[in-house]
């Protein structure tokens, strides 16, 4: 399908760019785009160049839509550079959406991240995979190796807390930035001495907003003693309502029981329901065949789990292959 010039559809991409064609099939949807500008700053020497020198296409994959695998093909322009002073010869046209060396988008990148944070690797690649993703579990764990946070020495208001990596596995203590709260930094464990390290090289922060009483409180005093820490919301939140919760313990019982909309005086008496024996007579008429299953090669099926007993062999069995698949 070709697009008609009055139809814009850049609110699907950036103001700079345009869709000039788009194809679709039952699993994939491609996306043709080229950048309206027809010049560009030398990212050398900063002069605006409109000598077109070629054009290459660049695939990458995008944040799905529909639940489609989404490609943008974008017409990425070289140009030359003007500046006769310049070093640079030629150069590329930068795509707001992804660095030079991407296969994918910075967005879809982002959702990756955000999606397998809750996720195994292994799970995490399985649920884009349905949401319309394509990226295998080793290239998720690339894009967690490459993550990497811009310091700032000059710093001068932080936020601190401790924060659980994955799942809960390993502590973190998060530094990030009070003005746009954006993560600086993010060091391995929750002590003090690893914190005091990282507050030396910081000497111009001011003001800390870190969790309730800490370990971080006393590394604060003891390298920053002039600056100023607060609580944050977060934190004086959680204290008011660990408070509260203990004066409520103190009035009530630990347990309230409310039947059809009453609160009951006491524990309601539990009515257990009484399990029916079976009718041998009639589960011996029903012929069940109760032969171990087969393979269709003619072996016995070693596993018939329905039950999805974590504890089953079946599942030990899988779990040995899997590490064995890893090694
Ligand atoms: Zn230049």
């Amino acid at each position: 399908m070709k697009y008609h010039e009055t139809q814009d559809y850049s609110f699907l991409i950036d103001q700079n760019h345009f869709i000039y064609d788009h194809k679709e099939d039952p699993e994939t949807l491609h996306i043709y785009i080229k950048s309206k500008p027809h010049s560009c700053k030398c990212p050398e020497c900063g002069v605006e160049s409109s000598a077109l020198h070629a054009t290459y296409q660049r695939t990458m994959q995008d944040t799905p839509i529909r639940c489609k695998q989404t490609f943008l093909h974008s017409n990425v322009y070289k140009y030359k550079c003007e500046n006769s002073n310049c070093t640079r010869k030629v150069f590329m046209e930068d795509l707001p959406f992804a660095k030079a060396s991407q296969v994918r988008t910075d967005a879809l990148n982002s959702f990756i991240l955000g999606v397998s944070m809750f996720l195994s690797n292994e799970g995490a690649s399985k649920v884009l995979s349905l949401l319309g993703v394509k990226i295998s579990n080793d290239s998720i764990q690339k894009l967690y190796d490459h993550i990497e946070f811009v310091d700032d020495p000059d710093v001068e208001a932080v936020g601190i807390d401790d924060v659980a990596i994955r799942k809960g596995q390993t502590y973190a203590t998060a530094i990030y930035d009070l003005k746009d709260h954006h993560l600086i930094a993010l060091l391995d464990g929750r002590d003090a001495e690893t914190l005091k390290e990282w507050l030396k090289g910081h000497k111009k922060i001011r003001l800390v907003a870190r969790d309730r009483a800490s370990a971080y409180a006393a590394a604060i005093n003891e390298i920053l003693p002039e600056c100023t820490q607060v609580a944050d919301r977060f934190h004086l939140l959680q204290n008011l309502l660990g408070y509260l919760k203990d004066i409520f313990k103190e009035e009530m019982p630990p347990y309230v029981y409310i039947r059809d909309g009453k609160i009951l005086d006491g524990e309601p008496e539990k009515v257990l329901q009484e399990k029916k024996p079976h009718d041998e007579a009639y589960i011996s008429s029903l012929h069940y065949d109760n032969t171990p299953p087969m393979n269709p090669d003619g072996s016995e099926r070693k596993y018939d789990n329905k039950m999805h007993d974590l504890t089953s062999g079946e599942y030990a069995d899988h779990a040995e292959g899997r590490k064995k698949n890893r090694n």
